[in-house]
């Protein structure tokens, strides 16, 4: 599983653009002014081989008169109990303050692996301009600028490093064939991912399940469905009562992003009555970036009326429109309706995701697609693709080489995203193209 890394602090010292430089996304706002109330963002990144999950927490709002701990919020609280390392971010330039020492304390009370982190430290030496932050008695202080980038690499394996994180990219293509499919199902509270588990384990054939917990109470249910092995892998907001699933109170945002990450295929359910929500939105995107293969599922399609049909229908156009690659189901899951083709889709994205692609073949579909429509010239550079090979599964990952072929077009990508799909029928899951020039 990635680790997850929290990063807190006082307003303004720089979360946001430590967030945004670690997870190169422009997810979270970035502003001028303290005080400006905001969610958590959770984003995913990588520096070297160290891939992670961030948590912005920008909870700790200061509010003189009630005190720095009952302002804080309970989901920062939650963000850090969550979090394998947190970073404590301070402002180089303004120095200690009453809030930093409040934070501090909190920090080191709970024990949790904790990196100081002296932000806007660009064009600072590490000694006396930073001393006064010992104070605070968490250790070394590490200079970094997020918005130069300068230190933030360093950090993270300064983070990371002791985690000791199994390289993603061994993965191999024999580990994926000899595994189940690991399945995930991210949703809403209240979506229906109980009811929906629950009728699907009623009809399965159970392999073990009573598994002991391993490694943060991540539980896993086998089983088999038509001579296929199969692993649901414990899902944010379940728990196991017995032999059944129920919903918890409790919805932790982190569980769901971990269960996607260690997913080979992610089922996204939404709630037809509620229509397709920011949340909704926000858990397909990082479905989407995290390469995983994919299937949505409308629930509760028996509760809603025809006007209500085609509202979430236009909601799925506008904000899910990202996901066009994806195999889409109106469903019930309580009346057992579109289950059977639901499950198709889900065998269909798995098999997309962990296809084969001989070099021939891409070559071939390469070719033929330059043929058709040679890709145009960038300045004194004109891209000529010559072969074709595949560099990855789940998800599918194509290079192509040639000369100059990084001066390829995005549109021109996606021209040849299409011709590849086309090909290897890849629906539900991602597609990634990569470019190198040969010299
Ligand atoms: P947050 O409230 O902790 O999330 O802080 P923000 O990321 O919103 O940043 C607050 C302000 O500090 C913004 O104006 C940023 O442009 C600025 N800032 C962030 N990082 C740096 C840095 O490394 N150096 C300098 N000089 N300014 C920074
Ligand atoms: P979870 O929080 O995502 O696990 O959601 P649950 O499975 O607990 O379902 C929440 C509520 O929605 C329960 O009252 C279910 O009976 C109801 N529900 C689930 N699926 C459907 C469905 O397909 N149709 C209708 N009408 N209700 C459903």
């Amino acid at each position: 599983m990635k680790p997850v890394i929290a990063l807190v602090g006082r307003p303004n010292v720089g979360k946001s653009t430590l967030f945004n430089r670690l997870t190169k996304t422009r997810d979270a706002i970035v502003a001028d002014f303290a005080g400006l109330t905001r969610d958590r963002h959770y984003g995913q990144g990588r520096q070297g081989k160290h891939e992670y999950i961030v948590i912005d927490t920008g909870g700790f709002e200061p509010d003189a008169s009630k005190g720095i701990f009952k302002e804080m919020a309970k989901q920062t609280r939650q963000a850090v109990a969550e979090a394998d390392v947190v970073l404590f971010v301070v402002d180089a330039r303004d120095g200690l303050s009453a809030q930093d020492h409040d934070i501090g304390n909190y920090l080191r009370r709970l024990g949790k692996p904790c990196v100081l982190v002296a932000n806007k430290a660009e064009g600072m030496k590490a000694g006396a301009q930073l001393a006064e932050f010992y104070e605070l008695g968490l250790g070394e202080v590490y200079p970094v600028s997020a918005a130069h980038g300068q230190g933030v690499r360093e950090l993270i394996e300064l983070a990371l490093g002791p985690l000791n994180v199994q390289d993603p990219e061994a993965q191999t293509i024999e580990d994926v064939e000899a595994k189940p499919v690991r399945l995930a199902l991210a949703g809403r509270p209240n979506a229906g991912k109980s009811t929906l588990i629950n009728t699907w384990l009623g009809e399965e054939r159970l392999v073990a399940f009573d598994m002991p917990g391993t490694t943060r109470d991540a539980i896993s249910v086998p089983f088999e469905r038509n001579g296929q092995q199969f692993e649901l892998i414990d899902t944010a907001g379940l728990r196991r009562k017995g032999r059944v699933f129920e919903s918890i109170e409790k919805f932790s945002v982190v569980k769901t992003l971990q269960a996607i990450e260690d997913a080979n295929v992610v089922v996204i359910l939404i709630d037809a009555t509620e229509g397709v929500t920011d949340q909704d939105a926000h858990i397909a995107g990082y479905v989407l970036e995290s390469g995983r293969a994919v299937v949505v599922a409308i629930n509760k399609w028996d509760a809603v009326d025809d006007y209500q049909r085609q509202l979430v229908e236009r909601a799925i156009e506008t904000r899910l429109g990202f996901l066009k690659f994806a195999a889409l189901h109106y469903i019930s899951a309580v009346k057992r309706q579109g289950l059977g083709p639901l499950w198709a889709s889900i065998v269909q994205a798995h098999k997309a995701a962990t296809c084969k692609m001989p070099t021939p073949v891409l070559t071939r579909v390469l070719m033929e697609a330059v043929q058709y429509q040679t890709p145009k010239k960038v300045g004194a550079y004109r891209p000529k693709p010559r072969y074709a090979h595949q560099g990855g599964m789940n998800p599918p990952v194509i290079v192509v080489h040639g000369n100059s072929v990084e001066h390829i077009t995005d549109a021109y990508k996606r021209f040849l995203e299409g011709r590849f799909r086309k090909e290897f029928d890849l629906v539900g899951t991602p597609l990634r193209i990569e470019l190198k020039t040969s010299h």
